[in-house]
């Protein structure tokens, strides 16, 4: 098969001499903050872990509880025989969450949105997204075959713009943003978005990913559909879509991803709700990791903190992975982010911060980027 490993070659090298060529690290997670990576003990600020939760020992045990139970696979899909009775229980508190009558839990965020997506718009429909909306946004919006048009960030009269001019043209709209926009942690104006929606008859559809510990308007906004992952804050694996009844009955029976993928571990599954009676019974847990990013933009002189995520943005490739690699030898991983991930242009550093993040340590990491990247 040469030109098979001849295309691949020729792919690899370009992708290096653009210094784009990504590479695993072999990382062990010691707890919810540190890692050993490259044997050394590094401080993590690249975990979208906000709430320590994936070592939590509550959480260990319910997943563990559950594989002593229920073993460790679903065995099928959630719609052949895959679907064990802690989905049940995780569906009907996740409703509960986000105030929403019914709840679908499937295999991950990504998933989630290539799965939804095809099943609300096909071929005669406009889909209009945030231009930063997050990668598996687009992949369903790629398959749904709608026309794909997209806004602005988070420019409202852009999209309504679109809206005027298009609307007309198509038996249904669907708008699709993410809530906190994942790169860079600020919001979307969700309370604009959803009377927008109510306008123009189009279905607003937001992914909340990141959304847990973030002041941010959504509770207030009518949002058709609230997409999310039990990946992050609930320090899990997998994703789900909160909305009415009919509209997570019709899910249930056509998308793809839930149909043709086999369902999530019982472990899975269980260590999320646990995840969930934590949030619950502490409310002030969800906004530290707010109060984290907001005192480390502070003591760096940056733009205040909207969300736990942090962007340093330093411009070229070379730039973000040097920056990334003299914060390693002061014993923090903070991981660069390159294009596609981002713009070209925009290569930087992200850092997301956590509930438990020790203050001098965040000290001092504000100090270390300080003399890395002078402010004006
Ligand atoms: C991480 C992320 C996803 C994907 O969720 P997974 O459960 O990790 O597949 C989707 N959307 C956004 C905005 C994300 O940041």
């Amino acid at each position: 098969m040469p030109s098979l490993d001849d295309f691949a070659r020729s792919k690899l090298a370009a992708l290096d001499g653009a210094l784009l060529r990504r590479r695993l690290a072999e990382t062990v997670r010691e707890d919810g903050l540190w890692v050993r990576r490259n044997g050394r003990r590094l401080l993590s600020f690249s975990c979208n872990d906000y709430l320590n939760l994936t070592h939590h020992p509550q959480v260990k045990a319910a997943s563990i509880a559950a594989v002593e139970r229920y073993g460790a696979g679903a065995g099928a899909s959630r719609l052949v025989s895959g679907n064990h009775p802690l989905y049940a229980e995780l569906e009907t508190r996740l409703a509960r969450w986000k105030g929403t009558e019914s709840a679908c839990v499937f295999g991950s965020g990504y998933l989630a949105n290539a799965g939804i997506i095809p099943v609300l718009a096909g071929e005669d429909d406009l889909l209009l997204a945030d231009e930063l909306s997050h990668a598996c946004l687009w992949a369903g919006a790629r398959l749904s075959r709608a026309r794909v048009m997209t806004f602005r960030h988070n420019d409202i009269g852009h999209l309504e713009a679109l809206l005027a001019a298009h609307r007309g043209d198509h038996a249904h709209t669907l708008i699709v943003t993410d809530g906190v926009f994942s790169m860079d942690g600020d919001l979307a104006p969700l309370r604009e978005l959803s009377a927008l929606a109510r306008r123009y008859d189009a279905w607003l559809m937001v992914d909340d990913a990141h959304g847990l510990g973030v002041p941010g308007d959504g509770a207030k906004a009518e949002i058709d559909l609230q997409m999310g992952t039990l990946s992050k804050a609930l320090g899990s694996y997998g994703g789900y879509l909160c909305a009415a009844q009919a509209v997570i009955d019709l899910v249930r029976t056509r998308a793809r991803t839930l149909i043709y993928s086999t369902g999530l571990p019982p472990a899975s599954v269980a260590a999320a709700i646990a995840a969930l009676d934590i949030i619950e019974a502490d409310p002030e847990l969800a906004a530290r990791p707010l109060a984290k990013a907001q005192s480390f933009t502070r003591a760096c002189g940056l733009p205040l903190a909207q969300s736990p995520i942090v962007p340093i943005v330093l411009g070229e490739a070379s730039a973000a992975l040097y920056a990334s690699r003299r914060l390693e030898e002061e014993g923090f991983l903070v991981v660069a982010i390159r294009p596609p991930t981002v713009p070209a242009g925009t290569a930087r550093l992200r850092l997301a911060f956590s509930a438990g993040h020790p203050d001098d340590e965040i000290a001092r990491l504000a100090e270390c980027v300080r003399t890395l990247v002078p402010r004006p």
